[in-house]
């Protein structure tokens, strides 16, 4: 998106003149906590900070990534508002397309919940313990605090050359921007101990199990072990998942934590919620090829779903496209117990078809795709598959 480049340029300019222009007097150090409503005073370095991310915001709107629908949305928006009833009417949520692991916050009230985070965690207290984390760097002013460090530090070239360098990044799309943007917000471990427990008490006092929050690092680290790629996640690189940070949680989760039958994790609500998308988040997270992690996840949900045709047909996919010495026969087997199940989605059918069609089983092979066609009338790769069965016949 061209017109990307050009506003990311005119926020690095206004940026620029404000940490050109403003006396730093008394301003470095720790902030007092945003009140609600608060918006800053137009002529301080806190207001162009606003002004850049209302621009990222607008574009972000524009983007094609947002999830619109109404149920998800005021999911989402409640779970903010019961973390954080003051502040709630000034944050505006977006649930992003995307299938990496990340949330954040901008200083001036944009949250970005990215739908990895929705496939990945398991209940909503883990959302909340993340979400509460990106309110606290947002209460704690920590985008507005680091940026003046960065300028007494004298290193304020660094931040306009990464804003200016994503604005350099048009052709592989604004997500990719908007994420590069954040990084910029990487935030110093004080603050990100502080967020942490800003975090940890949103949600504790909103009533959530306190023993989640730990879970939601935990499946970080061995996604990360199992990736052996510590970059394979934009979250990864802004909140490095630690030992220290699993610890701390689980220490103060004893100490605070509520007795276990009185523990709400908000499994049904939050699966409420978030099944009618996972299908297509599960297909957003196998484009990412990273298949350990993604079989981390499938080992994860059919350990409770084990009966469901569409985590078979998605464990067939990571067969099928993994495609290691063994995996046809592993897709083949997938594919056979996602239509057992009876409740796989058409593709499925296809799958399994274009599987025995390589495994040259060719009745059989036939017998699936005409199933898929069966059911997929008006299927975009129609025409193609006919041409397969044809040379089936
Ligand atoms: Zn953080």
């Amino acid at each position: 998106m061209r017109n990307t480049a050009a506003w990311l340029l005119a926020a690095v300019v206004a940026l620029s003149l404000v940490a050109g222009c403003a006396t730093p007097r008394g301003e470095s150090g720790a902030l007092r906590d945003l009140k609600a409503g608060e918006r800053p005073t137009l002529d301080s370095d806190e207001a162009g900070l606003w002004m850049a991310m209302d621009r990222v915001e607008a574009n972000l709107r524009t983007s094609g990534r947002i999830i619109a629908d109404p149920a998800l949305n005021s999911y989402v928006r409640t779970l903010v508002c019961r973390l954080t009833p003051p502040h709630c009417d000034g944050i505006r949520i977006y649930v992003v397309q995307t299938p990496h692991v990340n949330a954040s916050m901008a200083p001036n009230g944009m949250m970005q919940i990215w739908t990895g985070l929705l496939l990945h965690a398991e209940n909503e207290a883990q959302v909340a313990y993340v979400l509460g984390h990106e309110i606290g760097h947002y209460v704690r002013r920590h985008s507005v605090q680091q940026f003046r460090d960065l300028r007494t530090k004298a290193a304020a070239s660094v931040f306009f050359t990464t804003l200016a360098g994503a604005a350099g990044v048009g052709f592989v799309g604004p997500l990719i921007q908007l994420a590069t943007v954040s990084s910029v917000f990487a935030f110093s471990r004080d603050n990100e101990r502080e967020a942490d427990d800003v975090g940890f008490e949103l949600m504790v006092a909103a009533g959530y199990d306190a023993h989640e929050a730990p879970k939601i690092w935990e499946t970080l680290l061995a996604q990360r072990a199992a990736t052996k790629n510590p970059q394979a996640s934009i979250f990864f690189a802004t909140h490095p998942p630690t030992e220290e940070r699993v610890a701390t949680l689980k220490a103060l989760a004893e100490k605070t934590g509520s007795p276990r039958d009185e523990r709400d994790a908000g499994r049904d609500r939050f699966l409420a919620a978030t099944l009618p998308f996972r299908t297509s988040m599960l297909r957003d997270e196998l484009r990412l090829r990273r298949f350990a992690a993604t079989q981390l996840l499938l080992d994860r949900l059919s350990a409770t779903d084990s009966a469901s045709g569409e985590i078979q047909f998605f464990q067939g996919e990571l067969y099928r496209l993994r495609a290691e010495s063994g995996d046809e026969a592993r897709a083949i087997a997938a594919y056979e117990k996602a239509i057992g199940a009876g409740d796989a989605p058409a593709e499925a059918y296809r799958s399994f078809g274009l599987v025995l069609m390589n495994a040259r089983e060719r009745s059989r092979a036939r017998a699936a795709l005409d199933r898929y066609l069966e059911l997929r009338p008006d299927a975009t790769d129609r025409e193609m598959i006919r041409e397969y069965v044809k040379r089936l016949e």
